[in-house]
């Protein structure tokens, strides 16, 4: 049986008390995770700012040669980063292998820090007088994140934050905390200085000691919204800058003249894969009329030839759900639909998982795909966010009539169109209240030198995540106005300055 522990200072450091790890596929107690208290956040924010004067004055240089050992060590550690995401979390093979090459390439963007952090410079601002921006980091900064992506989410903040002369402390999900610790020793061995990076095992206490730290300069956080509206009001109130992202329920418009088969292909494969526990899962297709019967035959037709099966099985296209109780949440939403007045065409719980036991009889945390169709506008399955493989077909009369059911969601996550129509997409692009736009692409998750993140209930704060924003995010400007004294100088002047 594993132990998962702290990493504070460079080392991994017990504490709290143990909480069990689950094997997703069998429902059995692989191992135990250190539930953290105040007390090792408080032992990662020491270290953390103990380092930090060393940390930011570390040359540019240096920093990125760091980063670059980093990225080849992660990229040598592949397999057993995605080994140790799916024994946790569930999720096939291939997924998590998808979702460590998503996070290095984060890695990747922070290697280009020198550059990233150039400012500008202005000469003659007015006689003899020069004047320059600098970015400066701003000290200890904390990420907490969620069990859906426990490797690229906490990559989607640590490269950028350390790139920038940061010192950081992981809060990772206490569902699948194992990546983190890999993580955390393969920034050693990279020579990142100890204290640098942190780890904190845990939930709520953890995340409140990190809230109300007097030394803890900035937040990052990626969840569910309720909490990431609440680790953004708990946070601006203790003064720190915080970034909050939250949940999603992602619209995928199809308009007639789109290709179905094309679609039909998008709306399975980012409605089911990681079984819908995606930020950025599609789990509302708006199906413009008349082609709603056509496209939801061709979706079911797709799904039926789906491989449900343990995320370590290379035949499984799709893994069980992270929990026991998520799971019976999840599947709490088909009868409800059925009540609300949708038609249940496919029933995820009859899928047969490994062995060909229904998913709802076999052993862990299984659900296979299930599709509602004709879910009524404003009903509960079209309205929350589900998180799992429930994927909602809601018919509309109209592109008009699609757009309008998008921009009164609660969310602003992610969108996608399926048209042929570039005036179409291009009308969507603009009038769609959503952060993360596709067109013809149900998943358009931004590349690294991009910014990651919603609008509305999806995001508290104005910064996105990684991206030059992501180095906004983590860093302060300092303007400076600079004049070397020479003949010309001229003596007191209380007027307010003008430049002359
Ligand atoms: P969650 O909100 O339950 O947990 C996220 C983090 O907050 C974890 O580290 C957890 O330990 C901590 N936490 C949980 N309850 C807390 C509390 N009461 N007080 C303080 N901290 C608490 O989310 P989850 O179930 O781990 O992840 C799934 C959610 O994350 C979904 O809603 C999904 O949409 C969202 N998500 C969003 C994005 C995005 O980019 N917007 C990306 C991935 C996941």
């Amino acid at each position: 049986m594993k132990h998962v522990t702290h990493w504070i200072g460079g080392s991994a450091v017990t504490g709290g008390e143990p909480a069990h790890l689950y094997n997703p596929a069998t429902g059995e107690v692989s191992g135990t995770v250190d539930m953290g208290t105040a007390a090792q956040a408080d032992a990662a924010v020491a270290a953390a700012r103990e380092v930090f004067p060393a940390w930011r004055d570390t040359s540019l240089a240096k920093r990125a040669q760091v980063l670059f050992r980093f990225r080849e060590l992660v990229d040598a550690h592949r397999d057993e980063l995605a080994a140790l995401i799916t024994a946790e979390h569930g999720k096939v093979r291939s997924d998590a292998l998808g979702e460590v090459a998503r996070g290095l390439e984060v890695v990747e963007f922070a290697c280009g820090i020198p550059h990233l952090l150039k400012g500008g410079f202005s000469e003659n601002v007015s006689t003899r007088v020069d004047s320059y921006s600098i970015r400066q980091p701003l000290g200890v900064v904390a990420g907490i994140t969620p069990f859906n992506f426990p490797a690229m989410v906490p990559m989607w903040m640590f490269p950028v934050a350390i790139a920038c002369g940061n010192t950081f402390v992981l809060k990772p999900s206490e569902k699948d905390p194992s990546a983190s610790l890999l993580l955390a020793s393969l920034w050693r061995e990279a020579g990142l200085p100890d204290g640098v990076f942190n780890v904190v095992q845990g939930g709520k206490p953890v995340v409140d000691a990190l809230l109300g730290h007097p030394s803890v300069a900035a937040v990052s956080f990626v969840g569910s919204t309720p909490i990431a509206r609440y680790v953004y009001e708990t946070g601006t109130r203790h003064g720190k800058r915080v970034q909050a992202l939250g949940g999603a329920k992602n619209h995928m418009l199809v308009l007639p003249d789109a290709d179905l088969d094309l679609a039909a292909d998008s709306a399975v494969s980012a409605g089911f894969g990681s079984a819908g526990e995606r930020c950025m899962a599609i789990s509302v297709v708006l199906a413009v009329d008349p082609i709603g019967d056509e496209l939801v035959d061709k979706i079911v037709s797709r799904v039926a030839s789906l491989t449900v099966g343990p995320g370590d099985d290379p035949a499984s296209q799709m893994g069980p759900l992270i929990t026991r109780e998520h799971r019976d949440k999840v599947a709490s939403y088909i009868d409800l639909g059925v009540a609300e007045g949708a038609k249940l065409v496919v029933d995820g719980r009859t899928t047969p998982v490994a062995g060909g036991v229904p998913a709802a009889q076999a052993p862990g945390f299984w659900l296979g795909p299930t599709v509602l169709d004709h879910v009524p506008v404003g009903s509960r399955v079209h309205r929350e966010e589900i998180f799992g493989p429930v994927l909602a077909v809601v018919r509309v009369s109209s592109y008009e009539e699609g757009l309008k059911v998008i921009n009164d969601g609660e969310y602003g996550n992610g969108t996608a169109i399926f048209t042929n129509d570039g005036g179409a997409a291009r009308r969507f692009q603009n009038e769609v209240e959503v952060g993360m736009v596709g067109v013809n692409v149900p998943i358009p998750v931004p590349m690294a030198y991009y910014s990651f993140g919603g609008w509305k209930a999806s995001l508290f704060g104005d910064t996105h995540m990684h991206g030059t924003e992501g180095v906004h995010f983590y860093t302060r400007g300092k303007v400076v106005t600079s004049r070397w004294l020479d003949p010309s100088h001229g003596g007191v002047n209380l007027g307010f300055p003008t430049n002359g």
